[in-house]
């Protein structure tokens, strides 16, 4: 993820404090739900929103809601203000509120609200936020880590769609430490124990791994794609490293000789879905 756009692909609408206070618009929740509920989704701490894409919910056009807060601190974060729970000063962050305005006047047009980071599954108004969502009546996708599988479960019942972040192999936990910038815990697992419970709960899913060939040269990707065919996964979508001027990270881009073309023809023999992503 990243400051103005996310490894996923839209663009997070992230504006440079100016002075002026985001525009707060009731909310009409409060006319169809109990008013504890409607308080609970108007917790949610939106850091951004883009209104219109087509990339990070696949078939669909969605709003994306970007949640302030990621207990990760992977190597490539195109986000890293999103990263502690505090709204960065120096943006001007969104609101509950501002997305509720932007379904009502963008009811029609819009088939989804993605909740996205930061990590969403970290804030706990998201069930309440996606009900609301659903209620609404607009699909819900969530973009996650998996790193709160506890709060996931909590949430799944009310999402249609989920982008799982497979940062390496499920089996190498120094792999997965040193990519999540992690010493002690073991991020694997939680990453396994939540893909576990998004196929449980039947919802429709695509794993996705961020790649760069310092640290994913093209055997370890289709190390991890034969892990996760093994483990039933039907859709697969290799993303490539990009840094963005801005961002100082630790690695450079790379051109169109990574993946090498053997390994995307291998990829897509695996999968019945998968999609090389660049850009
Ligand atoms: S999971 Fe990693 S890439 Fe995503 S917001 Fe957290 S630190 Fe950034």
């Amino acid at each position: 993820m990243k400051p103005r756009s996310t490894e996923r692909g839209s663009s997070c609408v992230n504006r440079r404090r100016t002075g002026k206070p985001p525009a707060f618009l009731y909310c009409p929740f409060s006319l169809i739900m109990s008013e504890d509920f409607a308080l609970e989704a108007g917790r949610l701490r939106i850091a951004g929103i883009t209104p219109y894409t087509s990339l990070d919910y696949p078939g669909k056009f969605a709003a994306v809601a970007f949640l302030q807060g990621c207990p990760w601190r992977c190597l490539y974060c195109h986000n890293p203000f999103m990263q502690p729970r505090e709204f960065d000063p120096h943006y001007v962050h969104s609101s509950w509120e501002e997305l509720v305005g932007l379904l009502k006047r963008r009811r029609g047009l819009l088939d989804a609200v993605v909740f996205s980071g930061g990590e969403p599954t970290l804030d706990a108004a998201l069930p309440a936020a996606a009900q609301a969502v659903k209620a609404m009546g607009f699909a819900v996708g969530l973009h996650t880590s998996g790193c709160y599988p506890e709060h996931l479960q909590k949430v799944l019942p009310y999402v249609d769609w989920v982008g799982l972040d497979i940062k390496a192999s499920l089996h190498d936990k120094q792999a997965y430490r040193y990519i999540t910038g992690l010493s002690k815990s073991d991020p694997a697992d939680h990453a396994l124990h939540a893909l576990k419970l998004i196929q449980a709960a039947g919802v429709d899913y695509e794993c996705r791994t961020t790649a760069h060939p310092a640290y994913l040269p093209d055997e370890k990707v289709l190390g991890i794609a034969h892990e996760l065919l093994e483990l039933g996964v039907k859709k697969f979508a290799l993303q490539v490293y990009r840094a963005p001027k801005e961002l100082n990270l630790p690695f450079p881009n790379v051109g169109y000789e990574y993946p090498q073309a053997e390994t995307v023809r291998q990829l897509q023999s695996l999968f019945p879905c998968f999609e090389l992503r660049r850009g």
